[in-house]
């Protein structure tokens, strides 16, 4: 019987700026916490990169790793993040390339995944791009795509599909999906795309599908259809075995009888896995991370037999062949 993909998407990744910061309201004036009254990291290591490599290649896991091209406004990948050595910005880029590329795509996830950028000034609009998207057609969304998969390019990476930030485009998704392709066509020259922006959480049984043909093109969505339950390690102080035993059940319990993932696979669904660069690092704890490594051995061990990790690309392939 042929394996059934499964896949993960790390969202919000991008070389040391710690993107959630920007987007957690303040609520002391030393700036955003956690619910538990932490301080939220400002930066993210280089280290936390090679540790996410080490889980990801330990278990042959697959999918999509965003890398916002200018996280936050500050400075932007192909020049270097704001307020850091230059040499740090391409160490980042160096490692995901080396160790992510074989299994990974890559893409933007807009520009800022903040503020939207004003193209004709170089300024930014006083609203997030999620904001700013729902009321766009093609012909301000594709230039918009188009520099962020020019920044992506200028700095050395290959992006095969777009992240959408938040539901970004979800309003006006036909003019968007046009907008994809049409980008994607102009920076790398190709006719064949996907994007992330559903999240189907409710619909085990989803797959991805073929969201337009237009004029030689093909754009396929990739929905995530389970839910990020490494999200409350931000909150906990919490790192013992039990706590991410726990988490890991939510995934797929030890037998391999029990969690999401087994939903998912017995509805006929595609597992696709969604997490975050915050909830896997968890301001500095890890934990998150600690749970993805745990969920991976049972995987491993439990679905050998049944599912196999696949890119977005390699899924969106699957769909129009
Ligand atoms: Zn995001």
């Amino acid at each position: 019987m042929p394996k059934t993909p499964i896949s993960l998407i790390v969202d919000d990744s991008c070389p040391l700026i710690h993107v959630y910061q920007y987007h957690r309201a303040a609520r002391t004036l030393e700036g955003p916490t956690t619910e538990d009254g932490r301080l939220l990291a400002a930066a993210v290591p280089n280290d936390f990169l090679d540790r996410f490599c080490d889980v990801a290649e330990a278990h042959g896991m697959a999918g999509k790793f965003s890398i916002v091209p200018s996280p936050g406004g500050r400075g932007d990948v192909a020049r270097g993040v704001e307020g850091f050595d230059a040499a740090l910005t391409r160490q980042w880029l160096d490692t995901a390339r080396k160790r992510l590329s074989a299994r990974f795509d890559f893409c933007p996830e807009m520009i800022t995944h903040h503020l939207a950028l004003d193209l004709a000034t170089g300024g930014y609009f006083p609203e997030n791009e999620n904001d700013w998207s729902q009321r766009q057609d093609r012909a301000t969304l594709t230039p918009y795509i188009t520099h962020a998969l020019q920044i992506l390019k200028d700095a050395g990476v290959i992006a095969t599909g777009v992240t959408s930030p938040w539901v970004f485009g979800i309003e006006v998704e036909p003019e968007y999906v046009a907008a994809i392709a049409a980008a994607r066509k102009a920076v790398y020259e190709d006719n064949f795309s996907w994007y992330f922006l559903h999240m189907l959480h409710d619909r085990p049984d989803a797959r991805p599908w073929v969201a337009s043909r237009e004029g030689g093109s093909a754009v396929v969505s990739i929905p995530s259809t389970l839910n990020d339950f490494f999200w409350p390690t931000i909150d906990s102080p919490r790192t013992d075995r039990a706590y991410i035993e726990s988490a890991a059940d939510l995934y797929l319990t030890a037998d391999g009888r029990k969690g999401k993932i087994r939903e998912v696979l017995d509805a006929g669904g595609w597992p696709v896995i969604l997490s975050h660069w915050q909830s896997l690092f968890s301001n500095g704890l890890e934990t998150g991370l600690a749970i993805l490594d745990e969920a991976g051995h049972r995987i491993d061990r439990a679905l050998a037999g049944e599912v196999e990790w696949k890119s977005c690309l390699e899924m969106a392939c699957m769909v129009v062949s």
